[in-house]
């Protein structure tokens, strides 16, 4: 099969959350499976151009047409490990990919949509005609909507769509200006409820439902989170698209590349180990304490690595380093925030705990560092309000870091509670997991993981190798994915 990815984000070149890690895990997975897999993604211009070999013009006469006229640009194509992937750069005075960061930008929707478009235009215009096309979150979600109005009837009639929601929180949200630009000349026609017009805001269209009502099969990173999506206010509105387009959605959990995320073979990391050898493990909690500042005593290490904002449950996270502190534990956060308010609220704290040995606040983006801290520290924790999969305890466990989690999403599939799980065994269950958002559900699940830790240490050990025993590898994602390909094309 041959299939192209077309994302905002691609591991490690382009990353601000667990998108990129998809869109690389999965396209891998998908490569060593033996099908063709090319990767479309609009040049940045902060991207890690360290990560990228080989890169050259791939086409340099592109002409993507945008309101009455036409916009030049030139696409590059480079090996991101391994991975083919195109680089979309436009010319033009909006500068749409050269504005320091990948999101954030008050036309937002106008950058993603002309991605969108000038993504079907290089396949047209390069005769690219993949059995599938897979799009992911609202950045693409105009994608095959312009696809089966417009693309279809130039020779792209073949082609089928799988349509992957990593976050509906942001579902990218426009006026009929994004219409007018991209070609979808009818408002009435798309100002429908059965089409693009948003469900609170009648006069704005809605890239996401786009993508919902026009894709061939739509997914949610997880199967917990494909049900909170449809039956709780965590769909944002979308619940009854999605209710009624239920013949074609469903939750895939995401998976993790474990050539990436490996102990065994971590190129960022001193010293590596397996689930039968930790020592690797506990020097490389050493090295993580020399490198943050640390003092090297008798305690446990929790981490928090993600980013700062209300769906990873900032007031938790807060509470959890003044907890892990007061009950001996040792505490390291790695996080960058977009909100103004919430990074200066970490950065104060950053200032007022700055002296003390046992706690260290990062505040930014660090690809390195967290390969270190996952691999250095005992306990992860994800106290999310909403989380659609979550890569963090994935990676956590896979590192013998046992993670302490919020019971929302994915982290449902993929964290079974040490003491009250009602499905696993007592040798499969491979963390803690608390429900309520208050303080005090939070502390009751880190109380019994310090305490198992300080108490009973060997049991914490085989709490430890029972999660590095789960395969959260992009295998089985990589087979359902292909199901959903093979069920679309036929
Ligand atoms: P989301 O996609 O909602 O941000 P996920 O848990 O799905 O959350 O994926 C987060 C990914 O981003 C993980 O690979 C995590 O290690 C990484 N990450 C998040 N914040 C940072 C940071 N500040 N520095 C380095 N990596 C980070």
């Amino acid at each position: 099969m041959y299939i192209v990815q077309i994302a905002s984000e691609c591991a490690p070149v382009i990353k601000a959350g667990g998108l990129g890690d998809v869109v690389y895990g999965l396209s891998r997975e998908l490569e060593n499976r033996g099908h063709g897999v090319d990767i479309i993604l609009p040049m940045y211009d902060c991207m890690r151009y360290d990560h990228i070999w080989g890169l050259h013009d791939a086409y340099r006469d592109l002409w993507v047409p945008w309101y009455g006229g036409a916009i030049h640009c030139s696409v590059y194509c480079g090996w991101v490990h391994g991975r083919t992937c195109f680089f979309i750069q436009p010319h033009s005075g909006d500068n749409f990919f050269n504005r320091g960061h990948y999101y954030g930008a008050l036309d937002d929707h106008m950058r993603f949509a002309f991605f969108s478009k000038a993504a079907l235009e290089f396949l047209l215009i390069t005769n690219k005609r993949p059995d599938i096309i897979h799009c992911h979150d609202w950045q693409t979600g105009l994608l095959p909507v312009m696809l089966f109005e417009m693309y279809k009837w130039h020779g792209m009639d073949t082609q089928r769509v799988c349509y992957t929601i990593h976050n509906f929180k942001h579902q990218g949200i426009a006026g009929p200006q994004v219409l007018w630009a991209t070609g979808l000349n009818n408002d009435s026609y798309y100002y429908h409820y059965d089409r693009l017009q948003d469900n609170f805001d009648h006069t704005a269209v809605n890239f996401m439902k786009g993508g919902i009502v026009y894709s061939n099969f739509v997914n949610t990173v997880s199967p917990h989170h494909a049900w909170e999506a449809r039956y709780s206010e965590i769909g944002c509105g979308l619940g009854h698209t999605l209710e009624l387009h239920n013949h074609k959605f469903g939750g895939i959990l995401n998976g993790i590349a474990y050539d990436i995320w490996n102990p065994e073979i971590d190129s960022y990391t001193p010293h590596h180990y397996d689930k039968d050898d930790l020592e690797g493990k506990a020097k490389n909690k050493k090295a993580l304490r020399e490198r943050l500042l640390l003092r090297d005593v008798d305690k446990p290490l929790i981490a928090f690595i993600g980013r700062l904002d209300g769906q990873k449950g900032v007031h938790l996270v807060h509470h959890a380093i003044y907890h892990a502190l007061n009950r001996g534990a040792q505490f390291v956060l790695l996080g960058s925030a977009t909100e103004p308010s919430i990074n200066s609220w970490f950065q104060h704290e950053k200032n007022h705990l700055n002296n003390n040995p046992d706690c260290h606040l990062e505040i930014g983006f660090n690809e390195e560092l967290s390969h270190l801290i996952y691999a250095g520290a005992d306990m992860i924790v994800v106290p999310s309000n909403y989380e659609p999969c979550g890569l963090t305890q994935m990676i956590g466990l896979q590192y013998g870091t046992v993670p302490i989690v919020r019971g929302v999403g994915g982290l449902v599939n993929t964290v079974f509670d040490r003491d009250y799980d009602s499905e696993k065994l007592p040798e499969e269950r491979n963390g803690y997991v608390f429900y309520q958002t208050d303080k005090y559900a939070l502390e009751s699940a880190m109380n019994r993981a310090i305490g198992l830790w300080y108490d009973y240490h060997e049991e914490f050990q085989s709490l430890v190798t029972q999660g590095m025993e789960y395969d959260y590898s992009w295998n089985h994602p990589g087979e359902k994915y292909l199901g959903v390909y093979d069920y679309i094309r036929h």
